[in-house]
């Protein structure tokens, strides 16, 4: 019996390990099988399905950025005949429009103005003269003259993103005009490069120290300077 016993096993086992090998290649045959019948396809659409995400997602950001800002060409240039000039004045205003009945001076220039900015309340001179243009969302901000950018500078502190040029007047004085608080990304102008007057050289923002959009408007006499600041006032809207 003992020794029936042990064929039998034996056999079990033979058994077995047939019967296991057997098993083993339904297996690998069966997840051959699954591969290619279900997870193939599936990997397949997946793959498909999150490249039109990634479509959609490049759409939705099309769509976005139209939608918040205007589309800005570098060397853009506004014609005088769009740019809104007042009557006296020596230079047009800095945007691509300005509407009289709407558009709005929120702060003029001043040796000492206090105001509260993130809960901080601040007393210094205000070297220039803030405008906004509400008529229209995301002005262009253009150049009032032309001249050379001696600065171009991105940034969260003070003017934010920034643009100094530098011009000579027709009696050889050379002056400078500096637009603050552009728009985060919207510089449209390198250090160095000669601009023409009109030239778009970013969108209204406020970035820096602001409260709010707007542009920060700076004429700057003879050296390039906040306390060689003029104000911009008359040089805008005339006498
Ligand atoms: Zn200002």
């Amino acid at each position: 019996m003992a020794e029936n016993k042990n064929e039998v096993l034996e056999m079990g086992k033979t058994a077995f390990s047939l019967f296991s090998l057997k098993i083993k290649m339904i297996i690998v045959g069966v997840a051959i099988g699954i591969f290619i019948v279900v997870i193939f396809p599936v990997v397949a659409l997946m793959s498909v399905f999150s490249n039109d995400d990634t479509q959609s997602d490049d759409k939705k950001q099309e769509g976005s950025s139209s939608s918040t800002s205007t589309t800005i060409t570098v060397n853009e240039v506004i014609s005088s005949d769009n740019m809104k000039k007042y009557e006296g004045a020596v230079f047009p205003m800095p945007f691509e429009t300005w509407d009289s009945n709407k558009d709005v001076v929120t702060s003029k220039f001043s040796p000492s103005r206090t105001i509260t900015v993130n809960g901080v309340v601040q007393t210094r001179a205000h070297t220039g003269i803030d405008l906004v243009v509400i008529s229209i969302s995301n002005p262009k901000i253009c150049s009032v003259l032309s001249g050379k950018v001696v600065v171009s500078k991105a940034g969260n502190t003070g003017y934010g993103n920034y643009v100094v040029i530098e011009h000579t007047s027709a009696e050889n004085i050379t002056f400078y005009t500096l637009y603050g608080h552009m728009k985060e990304g919207s510089i449209m102008v390198a250090e160095g490069t000669e601009v023409q007057a009109g030239q778009v050289l970013g969108i209204m923002g406020s970035t820096g120290n602001s409260t709010g959009a707007h542009l920060h408007f700076e004429i700057r006499m003879n050296k390039n300077s906040s306390s060689n600041a003029v104000d911009p006032y008359n040089y805008l809207f005339g006498n």
